[in-house]
């Protein structure tokens, strides 16, 4: 492909990546005795907790549905007040508001547009211990947070953290230890969780995940996923015989079938080898953009890299800052390149306006806001269409 020829078929600025085996593997499992609750969802949940080294995970229809029973399984209720980033998905920010409580945003860190954690501390020290009950950071891009600072606060003010480790699949920080620690391991947040939507690095369609090392958050997680109900004679009130179970407390059914815990599996077992692309992408994008005038790569924080300079960003998004990105976005697309802006303040929507916030509120979420822009970057990209992809990009900047 020359500089100057176009795309036959347009550049998403992400998308999934199946192949023979995966189809295969949902096949099989269209086959066997179990669509759902069968054995496909606790072997993807034994793998996938592997994968993120924490204890326990529970395998949920998405990743929504993930974060409204960690805010259940936590106890959020109409006196419960939780901070997060308005550099999110609103469904961060939603399921506290699914229980009735109250959300309330800390601005972003413009280096890394992860949730500041100075910020933060002001919030929680401008208030009586107790007044707030939780946070919930955002490895935002694929950035990972680092939650050993989170934790020390978090222990401070008697806060429970539920991470939103969407982006994030296979990266890491490094504590102050020096040691590597994945984002979803369950060493600093209580609860973790993770979508398997197919711009995601992991896709099942529709899927999500919890991870957790806490036992008794994991029993409660498996209960409110389906109705309430248990079968365990261990925690049963009663017991009338085989058929015996109880509804305990009001759940939902968010179960995920076996079917898209079979592409789970599948897809789990390349996941390593996508986050390597990606990584590369990534690399080939910061040679090319970083020190070129008018373009700003959004930063990583230190504690991404390792001393042995690996990066434990885990590159969900690739995002750069330029002035004019209305015009940019639009010159992509004439091009067949659809860029994405990841996101608008969550603060911002009409939903969280109506509850009080206005523009002005977070000036560095707003500024990041209007100048970022996420370009194509998933494992299936090719070289080629990278090189078009830079060239637009520094052809409309120059
Ligand atoms: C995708 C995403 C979600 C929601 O996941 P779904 O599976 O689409 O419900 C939540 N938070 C973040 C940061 C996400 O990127």
């Amino acid at each position: 492909m020359t500089q100057n020829s176009e795309l036959k078929t347009p550049i998403p600025y992400g998308r999934q990546h199946i192949t023979e085996a995966d189809i295969a593997a949902v096949v099989e499992t269209l086959q066997s005795d179990f669509l759902t609750q069968g054995p496909k969802v606790a072997e993807f949940e034994q793998a996938f907790a592997r994968y993120v080294g924490a204890k326990y995970a529970v395998a949920v229809s998405n990743g929504t549905a993930a974060l409204h029973l960690c805010a259940l399984a936590l106890g959020v209720n109409e006196e419960t007040r939780v901070i997060t980033t308005p550099i999110t998905f609103v469904a961060s920010a939603n399921c506290i508001r699914y229980c009735g409580g109250t959300v309330e945003f800390a601005d972003i860190d413009p280096k890394t547009a992860l949730l500041d954690v100075a910020n933060v501390r002001a919030m929680l020290e401008s208030k009586p211990k107790g007044y707030y009950h939780g946070l919930i950071p955002v490895d935002f891009a694929g950035a990972p947070v680092n939650l050993e600072d989170f934790r020390k606060l978090a222990d401070e003010f008697g806060l429970w953290i539920i991470e939103d480790a969407c982006h994030a699949p296979g990266g890491y920080f490094t504590d102050s230890k020096g040691n590597k620690q994945l984002c979803g391991n369950g060493a600093y947040a209580d609860l973790a969780i993770f979508s398997f939507h197919p711009v995601k690095h992991i896709a099942t369609g529709e899927g999500g995940m919890i991870t957790t090392n806490d036992e008794k958050l994991y029993q409660e997680l498996l209960k409110l996923r389906t109705h309430g109900i248990t079968r365990d004679p261990a925690l049963l009130e009663e017991n009338h015989g085989g058929w015996y179970m109880e509804m305990q407390e009001l759940g939902y059914n968010y179960r995920i079938p076996d079917m898209l815990c079979a592409l789970g599996l599948s897809q789990l077992s390349r996941a390593d080898e996508g986050l390597a692309r990606r990584k590369q992408i990534a690399l080939q994008y910061d040679e090319a953009f970083r020190n070129y005038e008018g373009i700003e790569v959004l930063g990583t924080d230190a504690a991404a890299l390792s001393s042995d300079g690996e990066t434990g960003h885990a590159y969900h998004l690739y995002v750069i800052k330029v002035q004019d990105r209305k015009g940019l976005y639009d010159f992509l697309r004439e091009h067949n390149i659809f860029a994405q802006v990841h996101y608008i303040p969550a603060h911002t929507m009409p939903y969280y306006r109506n509850l009080g916030y206005k523009k002005g509120d977070f000036p560095e979420a707003e500024l990041y806001y209007s100048q970022c822009l996420s370009l194509p970057m998933y494992p299936t990209l090719t070289s080629e269409e990278q090189e078009f992809v830079i060239a637009k990009v520094k052809e409309f900047v120059k």
